[in-house]
């Protein structure tokens, strides 16, 4: 029997929410096909910030290690800063477990209305492939002459050839294996000097070893529109930490709801443990109401299953979701229905056991 040990950390406000519908719906379909899915919970979050001043404990990472996956619902809450909020629980883990990949599906289901005048289901379906752990976010800079009319703020963004490389070399290979074999990459090659031409040289040369992938090489500006102007044109997307950040949220707003969205820090080479989560936040407004939409986070879910080799557990959960948003019964407010989140959960694990 395939046995895994999970970290579940659901965080925050809606994290909280959501959380218990994806892993009542890992335990059908891990039943179901007679896998085993241990988990342990962490109460990590903002809470736990205000009580003892830090967000996760001291050796909270030496503890994650030991996992197979981190499932992750959502962290951060007004009150705490975000810096310390990011910096003291979401990027530790995506930089100490080397989760260089931040891998984000984008599809327009079904049954699910784009803002996006005459798209349907099949127009909206590409992959953001975000580097994760460098770039723009890189943490390096500061103030000078603070307080006086003189202040110089600087950030600096690292760009390494490692760095560089590897995601890009993920976002060919899924390209490669995918049917349009499309990669577009984004850029800023006519404002940033220095890095985004080392980005587009980098990508050129890495063309060259998969000749069969078609490469296109946009500016962010003229990419986001043209992302709101034809989705359809795009397949696999691959860009910057900040304009993989910018173009991952764009790219679930066209398909409805940005609540879908899933969200993989991955670690391809399974050195470490990888963490999924839904694309969204904590959502403050409507935490503790039972309304939030848990698919984004059962998406993840099925992420998780696939990065851990259980590609039937991913389809299952995939079609599951298909089902119950074409079907329309039992969709959250923010897809235009009225069921809460445990209503939605529930109406998944039942198309689930229905289909099998
Ligand atoms: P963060 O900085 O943590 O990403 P954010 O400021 O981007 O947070 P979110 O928490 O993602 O904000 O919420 C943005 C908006 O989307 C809010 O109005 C929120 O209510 C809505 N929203 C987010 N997630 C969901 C969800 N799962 N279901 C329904 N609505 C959601
Ligand atoms: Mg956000």
């Amino acid at each position: 029997m395939k046995e895994f040990n999970i970290a579940v950390i659901p965080g925050d406000g809606i994290g909280m929410e959501v959380i218990p519908e994806g892993i009542k719906v890992l335990d059908t379909v891990a039943e179901m096909q007679g896998i085993r899915l241990n988990y342990t919970h962490f109460d990590w979050s903002c809470e736990t910030y205000h009580r003892t001043g830090r967000m996760m404990p001291e050796g909270g990472l030496e503890q994650l290690q030991a996992f197979d996956a981190i499932f992750l619902g959502a962290v951060g809450f007004p009150g705490v800063p975000d810096h310390i909020s990011l910096w003291g629980l979401l990027l530790p883990i995506r930089r100490a477990f080397d989760q260089y990949v931040n891998l984000r599906p984008v599809r327009l289901f079904e049954g699910l209305q784009s803002p996006l005048a005459g798209k349907k289901e099949g127009d909206i379906d590409f992959y953001v492939v975000r580097e994760n752990v460098e770039g723009e976010y890189s943490n390096i800079g500061g103030i000078q002459y603070e307080g006086t009319d003189d202040e110089i703020v600087s950030q600096q963004s690292i760009f390494t050839r490692k760095g560089t490389d590897r995601i890009l070399r993920y976002a060919f290979e899924l390209a490669q294996s995918r049917d349009k074999k499309h990669l577009s990459s984004a850029t800023k090659s006519n404002g940033l000097f220095h890095s985004m031409p080392y980005w587009d040289s980098r990508v050129e040369a890495m063309a060259q070893q998969y000749p069969e992938v078609k490469v296109d090489q946009y500016h962010i500006d003229i990419f986001t529109a043209n992302l709101v102007r034809m989705p359809e044109h795009y397949d696999v997307i691959v860009g910057s930490n900040l304009f993989g950040d910018i173009l991952s949220d764009l790219g679930p707003a066209c398909t409805g709801t940005i609540a879908i969205a899933p969200s993989a820090n991955i670690n391809p080479d399974h050195r470490f443990p990888s963490m999924f989560e839904p694309v969204h936040g904590s959502a403050p407004d409507i935490a503790g109401q039972n309304i939030a939409n848990p698919i984004g986070t059962v998406w993840a879910a099925a992420m998780m299953m696939q990065h851990l080799g259980c590609d039937d557990m991913h389809d299952t959960i995939m079609q599951g979701i298909e089902d119950v948003i074409r079907n329309g019964d039992s969709l959250t407010r923010d897809m235009g229905g009225t069921a809460s989140t445990q209503a939605l959960g529930d109406a998944l694990v039942k198309a689930i056991a229905a289909a099998h």
